[in-house]
């Protein structure tokens, strides 16, 4: 097994709701609510689940573009929740972040070159490195050398991502948050995008935290799956494990809406009544007990622990704990 990369430890992001006159707090949105897990060397760790889950303020909070409420994060064992602005944006060099909107996250008033080469240019290279390695990273990512004058507005969807990739890759990083990198590419692109970064990983080794809420793309690329519903990680494990043998109900339920490309196949839809409930306001005990086809009455008043119901399959659920 590979040495762990980042561990992330009871990482929660409340955010304040404010109202009234004066702007006073008067509650708070609980986006991520005792997270933890750990990322190993070279794996790629999906995580998936529904939109307002908090998976993508997991990601942002990881690489501090959010400060956390509460937590632990380990870089190569190195807290760095407790790290100061310097010390942090030295370690940017080391975690890089791919958007899901290319075209919002690059900006349209600059050329490609200067868009790859700005993260080259804050850690301190020359013009002729940063050219020659602008050139380099273009190829890597399949454009070419004439693209570097060109601006973000013409290249297609795919060719942007594509950028965003070469920007992320610029200094070397050993881990990548990847946020939602294929939701806003056609079907046809996005494999095109994803057997890229799966090269990538291999080529350079890296570690991807891939969040997306596409159950086949994480399918497609990860090596374990975390799946979280609101705000908590409620299931953990190798992605086999978890397509085939998945123990949590929100997870069933999630794998039973994906269509299976074989006509012989027969698959009951497990239908979740209701909404998601505001994370504002979650649900006792079980934040899924409202939802869930076989919630008990411990369910509704006490929280399910994340635990190790088989080797290496982490849940959260009185079920199996
Ligand atoms: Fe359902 Fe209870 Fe398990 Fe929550 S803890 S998923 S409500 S059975």
């Amino acid at each position: 097994m590979q040495k762990p990369i980042l561990e992330v430890n009871h990482l929660k992001k409340y955010f304040d709701v404010r109202g009234g006159v004066f702007g006073k707090k008067v509650g708070e949105v609980k986006a991520v609510d005792d997270v933890s897990f750990t990322v190993h060397e070279g794996e790629i760790l999906g995580i998936v689940g529904e939109s307002g889950c908090g998976k993508s303020t997991t990601g942002k909070t990881i690489l501090r573009l959010i400060e956390p409420t509460e937590g632990e994060v380990k870089f190569e064992g190195e807290n760095i929740a407790a790290l100061s602005a310097e010390a942090m944006r030295k370690l940017r060099r080391d975690m890089q972040i791919i958007f899901q909107d290319p075209y919002a996250s690059l900006n349209p008033r600059h050329t490609v070159e200067k868009i790859i080469s700005e993260p080259l240019l804050i850690h301190g290279m020359g013009k002729k490195e940063r050219k020659s390695r602008v050139k380099e990273l273009l190829e890597v990512v399949g454009l070419s050398d004439y693209h570097a004058s060109r601006y973000p507005h013409q290249f297609s969807g795919g060719q942007r991502q594509r950028i965003g990739i070469a920007r992320a890759l610029a200094n070397n990083p050993k881990l990548i948050i990847c946020d939602e990198p294929v939701s806003a590419l056609d079907v046809s692109v996005q494999s095109q995008i994803l057997n890229l970064m799966e090269g990538l990983r291999d080529q350079f080794n890296l570690t991807y935290v891939f969040i997306a809420h596409d159950l086949s793309v994480v399918k497609h690329i990860s090596d374990r799956v975390g799946v979280m519903y609101l705000g908590r990680l409620v299931e953990l494990t190798d992605k086999e494990k978890l397509y085939d043998d998945p123990k949590h109900p929100y997870t069933k339920a999630l794998l039973s809406a994906v269509p299976v490309p074989d006509p012989d196949v027969e698959k009951e839809r497990i239908l979740l009544e209701g909404d998601v409930p505001s994370p504002s306001n979650p649900p006792t005990g079980c934040a899924f007990h409202t939802r869930c086809p076989v919630a008990m009455d411990i369910c509704k008043t006490v929280r399910p622990t994340f635990e190790q119901a088989e080797v290496n399959h982490f849940v959260a659920c009185h079920l199996y704990n």
